[in-house]
């Protein structure tokens, strides 16, 4: 196993010179990070061309441009966030002031997964950098060319002891946990999760865990069933459905559950043709992750899509009638194209189910009416979600983007991805006139 001892104490040294403080030194760092992967574009889309088959529209959107605008709202924000903040006094402490510094942790340690391997590993170092910290990156070994591309970007442009990529896999990892950093940003899986929380308990290093679950789509009665089809499908298909907060299944309402599957099956066709032709279409990312989502397709029955071609990593967008809670589809996180369709009577039934199960990362509602959204908004906890829509809420500066219990802790993104490298140091000052 590799020790990284060395490259955590040349970062803490570095941390240590102030140069990191410096909010100027910053926006340098963050403009020549956008510059790098501008001029970068096409080496990154083949990347993650060869690594996943994203076809190129949606590499662009979900990876670059996020990425891209996530830096440039830093930027733009940097001075007036890192700036001190005057708070109030109480009357108690007459004559004093009070005021919160915003200082860096230090040395941050990224761990990010491989759905999205560009954006899920560059966003959280955009936020440690704009809060002036070190960071140590460490890819997907699931994505090599990915990971193998950051880490020319990052390690051939900025000296190590401020940024540095470290390609690997588990072990990589592991070594990494065992070093004192001051910051971890975990991005994965629940139970890796509570490996990675465990190793910063040992040196009682803050963390953030994005994390998944199973995040549900309701449907009521009420709903555009054609919007409601059209953008659960969207959402779910999209990254041939390995994104984390994609719709993992749909409870809809029994009256409208046929209605709804033969709108889905329309969305899909409309998006995808007749035959999903493969190469606009992204593949599983691995045999392992194949042959798990191939043993969900024995659940209940395929209404649509189905196939598969274990040579080409393929499966259908495909949608499972007839489920029940039982099925080894509604048991994990599906993480792949695979949506059940369950129902329910009343609304409560379907609140109980959710509240039974882990907290999910996201949770959608589709219903226009009021009464129902806040029954829904007001008794589950998830994450966080969209009314009438599926993962857009992840794409704003202006909403902190995170979990809750299984699902995770902390959050980031915009002002939030600032906050979650940043220490908020209180001062009470007062004078000896
Ligand atoms: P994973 O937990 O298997 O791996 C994530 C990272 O942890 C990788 O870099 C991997 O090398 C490392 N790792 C794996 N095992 C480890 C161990 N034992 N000790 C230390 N490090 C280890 O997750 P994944 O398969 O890459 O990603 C899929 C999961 O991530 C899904 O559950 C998904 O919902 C979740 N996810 C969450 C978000 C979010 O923002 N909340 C985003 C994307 C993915």
């Amino acid at each position: 196993m590799e020790n990284y001892q060395e490259l955590a104490a040349k970062q803490k040294s570095f941390f240590r010179s102030g140069k990191t403080k410096d909010v100027q030194f910053r926006i340098q760092t963050l403009t020549k990070l956008k510059e790098l992967i501008i001029s970068n574009e096409q080496e990154i889309l083949d990347a993650l061309k060869a690594d996943l088959n994203k076809p190129e529209v949606e590499a662009k959107r979900a990876e670059i441009s996020l990425v891209l605008s996530e830096i440039d709202f830093m930027a733009e924000n940097l001075i007036s966030w890192s700036a001190p903040k005057k708070t109030d006094t109480p009357t108690t402490h007459e004559g004093a002031e009070s005021f919160i510094l915003s200082e860096p942790y230090g040395s941050a340690l990224i761990i990010a997964p491989w759905n999205y391997p560009f954006q899920l590993a560059v966003n959280p170092l955009a936020g440690a950098i704009a809060a002036g910290n070190c960071a140590v990156l460490k890819p997907s070994e699931l994505t090599p060319r990915t990971s193998g591309l950051l880490a020319k970007l990052i390690n051939d442009n900025f000296p190590e002891e401020y940024l540095r990529v470290v390609e690997g896999e588990v072990e990589t990892s592991t070594a990494l946990l065992k070093e004192k950093f001051d910051y971890i940003f975990f991005t994965g899986s629940t139970p890796v999760g509570k490996i990675v929380a465990k190793a910063a308990a040992e040196h009682l290093t803050p963390v953030t865990l994005e994390l998944g679950g199973k995040s549900p789509a309701i449907v009521h009665d009420d709903a555009d069933l054609d919007q409601a089809a059209a953008r659960i499908a969207g959402g779910k298909f999209m990254n041939a459905g390995q994104t984390c907060v994609a719709p993992d299944y749909i409870l809809v309402k029994r009256e409208v559950k046929n209605q709804l599957i033969a709108k889905l099956k329309e969305a899909i066709t409309k998006t995808y043709g007749e035959n999903v032709a493969g190469d606009e279409y992204p593949h599983v990312v691995s045999e392992r992750h194949f042959d798990r989502l191939h043993a969900f397709l024995e659940s209940g029955n395929a209404v649509a899509g189905g196939k598969s071609d274990k040579s080409r990593l393929f499966i259908e967008p495909t949608i499972l009638d007839n489920v029940s809670w039982d099925d080894p589809v509604m048991q994990d996180e599906i993480f792949g194209p695979i949506l059940p369709v369950l129902e329910y009577d009343d609304l409560q039934q379907a609140i109980d189910v959710i509240t039974e199960r882990p907290k999910p990362l996201a949770l959608y509602l589709f219903s226009e009416n009021e009464n129902i959204q806040n029954e829904v908004l007001h008794n589950l906890s998830f994450g966080g979600g969209a009314i009438n829509d599926t993962i857009s809420h992840m794409t704003s500066h202006y909403l902190p983007f995170g979990g809750v219990g299984d699902s995770g802790m902390g959050a980031y993104h915009g002002k939030a991805s600032f906050d979650t490298f940043t220490h908020s140091k209180s001062i009470l000052k007062r004078s000896f006139k």
